[in-house]
This record gives structure tokens, sequence and C-alpha cells, in this order.
């Protein structure tokens, strides 16, 4: 049974990195009927906050991620928050001590880090030994430890040797014997380190498979070391490549938004926003771009994983969210775009509710030229707030044929009992036969007059959607 996690630390929002890990993790669960666990890595308590927490849950959430074991919803092997697992640390350390695997050590940070510049200096690499140690182990100092209240740090013995795994990414990985020294597990306020905590968490949650960003990668070496001192076969290892942002530099704030939290807010669709992610790093089989969550759980296979670094690029991810609000139902896209109308001040809630029907058709006739829901209500503007400069210019022969064709339209739309698409179009159709205008200015000329603009929606949906009174307002405010 093939079970995987998501650990983010909960110390800022999710951001496009964290984001593709846990939707490669999740796809993956789902693909193998799999089990998705999302743990909370919050050991790190300064920097650790509960809001974050919750808006890292949020954004996965709001992408359509959902796990099955969680702080949240509790699972056989919680709990799911590192924070409320020290226990479980400590019992792991104290079997390693106990199996002469990891030792306690007596002396203070400042001496930790003498030893650390000592080696330095004697141009030997930085890599502790308990032998270092033994010198602080006194009874004198574990007294005067105990006395105030302090618990020696634990330290893992890293044996000297070299460690090979296989990556299901990046194939075989070798670290060379004796590249790094001793390290510590259990700090000496009782908090596992990161390396440590990971494996016992793996390792108690049954974790079979870890899909992570290759920036773990050196990290792998401690945990395999661990894993093999609890006699335990480590889980297979798939290291994603990084994120780049368009210029080849690792993806960061520097190139714009990067947290889920803000491109929700600029109007991305959830589901573009997975398609736009799962090919950062993913390709499907078929080399298709567009593709609904089914498809991607059905064709989703951690050997589809390109070795080769992603390259985060913005202008792709509008793209991908246009083709989407053009292919989405209008009820869905109008129901996503009624805060951004609401937020512009065209519509309140309730007013867009009551009109939905006409609101759909609104969004609709505009909806072919955005990228984001953010677009819309600027789309939209054509319907709720109309040309700003309305007197039209009357002096050329084509000019008078214009205005006399608009009047004409103008009476007799007034006349007219319904405000019905065909007979709407019939009476312009019939002006224009009278009339005989030229025809490019006349469409540009009218189009201009209902709604400031060169170019929007067609111009009957323009008629339609306005109205008849904002339709005569118009005309009579430009050709009076
Ligand atoms: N808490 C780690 C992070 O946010 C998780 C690393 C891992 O997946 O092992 O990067």
């Amino acid at each position: 049974m093939i079970r995987v996690r998501f650990a983010p630390s909960p110390t800022g929002y999710l951001h496009v990195g964290g984001a593709r890990t846990a939707l490669f993790n999740y796809l993956f669960a789902r693909h193998t009927g799999g089990t998705f666990v999302l743990r909370i890595e919050d050991t790190d308590i300064e920097r650790s906050t509960k809001e974050s927490e919750e808006k890292l849950m949020e954004s996965l959430l709001w992408l359509g991620i959902s796990w099955d074991e969680g702080p949240d919803v509790g699972g056989p092997y919680g709990p799911y928050r590192q924070s409320e697992r020290t226990k479980i640390y400590r019992e792991h350390c104290d079997r390693l001590i106990k199996e002469g695997k990891a030792y306690p050590v007596y002396a203070y940070p400042e001496e930790i880090e003498k030893i650390h510049d000592e080696l330095l200096a004697q141009g030997k690499p930085p890599h502790y030994s308990e032998e270092l140690f033994k010198q602080f182990d006194t009874p004198e100092r574990r007294k005067e430890l105990e006395e105030r209240g302090l618990q020696p740090a634990i330290f893992f013995k890293m044996p000297r040797r070299e460690f090979v795994f296989i990556d299901i990414v990046k194939g075989k990985v070798a670290f060379k014997e004796g590249s790094i020294g001793d390290f510590v597990i259990l700090r000496s306020n009782g908090l596992p380190t990161y390396n440590f905590a990971v494996v016992v968490d793996d390792m108690t949650m049954k974790i079979t498979h870890v899909i992570r960003g290759d920036d773990h990668l050196s990290n792998t070496l401690r945990q395999l070391a661990i894993y093999e001192a609890f006699e335990v076969e480590a889980p297979a290892f798939a290291h994603v490549s990084t994120i780049l942002g368009p210029d080849g530099k690792k993806l960061s704030k520097r190139h714009g938004h990067t947290s889920i939290e803000e491109f929700r807010e600029k109007g991305f669709l959830p589901e573009a926003f997975v398609n736009f992610l799962v090919l950062l790093g993913w390709s499907h089989p078929d080399g298709k771009e567009i593709m609904d969550e089914n498809e991607m759980i059905e064709k989703f296979s951690l050997e589809r994983l390109n070795s080769s670094p992603a390259v985060f690029d913005v202008t792709k991810a509008r793209w991908m969210n246009g083709v989407y609000i053009r292919q989405t139902s209008i009820e869905r896209v109008t129901e996503l775009a009624i805060p951004y109308i609401v937020k512009k001040g065209y519509m309140t809630e309730e007013q867009a509710r009551a009109n939905i029907k006409w609101l759909r058709k609104a969004v609709d006739s505009v909806r072919k030229g955005v990228e984001t829901l953010e677009e819309i209500p600027e789309k939209l503007a054509v319907y709720f707030k109309g040309p700003e400069t309305m007197k039209l210019s009357i002096k050329t022969e084509e000019e008078k044929q214009v205005a006399l064709a608009l009047k004409k339209i103008k009476e007799r739309l007034d006349e007219l009992d319904s405000w019905d698409h065909k007979i709407v179009v019939d009476v312009i159709r019939n002006v224009i036969k009278e009339i005989k205008p030229d025809r490019k200015l006349f469409y540009h000329t009218f189009r201009k007059v209902l709604t400031g603009m060169d170019e929007g929606p067609e111009l009957v949906e323009i008629l339609y959607l306005l109205g008849r009174n904002k339709v005569i307002d118009r005309i009579d405010r430009a050709v009076g």
C-alpha cells in the first residue's frame, strides 16, 4: 500500500514549489489508490505559526488537493503535527542511545563551536565525533547541567562510509565516505532536528515514497544513515528538480508572485493553476497540455518526472487560465467573477444574484478576451460605465449620414414594445437600408457611442445586454 506525505513547515504561505510537491504526492497517491498524508513540520517554534498552518491548508484545499490523514482529520499514525510528537522522538532517540548509535553531549554551545573552529584552523573537515566531546562528560558537568535544568543535546554517530541510493528522478546518488561527521538529532531543549524528526515520522507513519524538492537531496545522506540505525528500509525517494524563474535563477519573490494565495487573488481558476503546476517537471505521455484532474490522476507516474529544472513562465500560466475561463461553464465562471465585480463597485452581491441571468450573458460576452477573473470587471465596464465623452463630430457628409441613421434607430427603438434580440437587429438593418450610411463608419461609431471603445463584445450582444434605456440614452447623448 503506497503512502506518501506532504510535510510543509508552517512558516509562511504555500508557494509554487510547495504546491507542486503537494500536487505530485497527491496525484501519485490517487493514481495508485494509496494514502496521502499531510504532516505539519512545526519544530521551529520561533517561526511556525497557527495562522500559516491554516493558510497552507486553505491554499491546498483551494487547489483541490485533499489529504487522507492530517492534523485536522486525524488518522491511525497521528498526531500529525511534529510539535505534538516530542515523546515519540524522545523514545526513538533513547533507543539509539541504548544501542550505542547516538550519545549525549555535555558541552555548551560555545564549546561545540570552539571545536568546530579549531578543526578548521587545523585544516581538518569540521566533523564532530564522540571522541572530541569526551572531555566534557564529567560528573561535575552533569551535575551542573542538572542544576540548571538543562539536558544534553543528543548526537548521532554517523558511520564513516559511503552511502548510495537510487533516486527515482536523479538516478544513482552516491555520498562519499566521510563527507559529514556526527550531528545533532535532539536539541538540548528536547526538540528534534529536521533530519531526525523526518525519519522518525516517515518511519512511524509508514511512508513508502518521499517525493520532495531536490533542495533536500543532501539531507538524504543523514536520513539514510538514521534509517539504517533503526534497521528499517528507507522509503523510495523522488527528488523533483528545482523550479527556475525565466532568468534561469531559482524561483523566488524577485520573480513576482510566488504564493498560491496571490494567484488566487489575481483571479486564477484553481483547476487552471493545478494544470499549470503539474507541467512544472512532469509531462503527459502524449504531450497533452490541457487536462483535467481525472486525466492527471490517470496518467501520473513518477517515471515521467523530469530531471532537468522546470521554468516558471507566468505568461504561460495566464494563457492557460484564459483557456480555462473560456472552456469552463459560464455558470461557474460568473460565480467566480462575482467577488471581482463587487470589488470594482459595479454591483453588490445581492444585485449580482438578482440579475444572474443577465450577468452570465454579460460575462460570456467578454470572456473571450481575458486571462484572469480580475480582468472580467474591466471588460464589463462597457455595460456599467458607458462612454465618457459623448458628443460626436458631425461634419462630413458620411458623419451626417451616420448621425441620421443613429437618430432614426433611436426613434424606432423607443417605439418598440419589447426588447427582443431579433426585432432590434431588424430595426438596425432596415435603417441602414434606408439611410445607406458608410457601413464601416456606422458600426464603428455605433460601438463608440454605446461603449466608448473601439472594440469589445459583438454589437448585438452589447445592445441586448445594455437594455433599451441605456441604448437610447447613449445615442441621445451622442447625437442628441
Ligand atoms: N518541512 C520540510 C520542508 O518544508 C519537508 C522536507 C521533506 O519533505 O522531507 O521543506
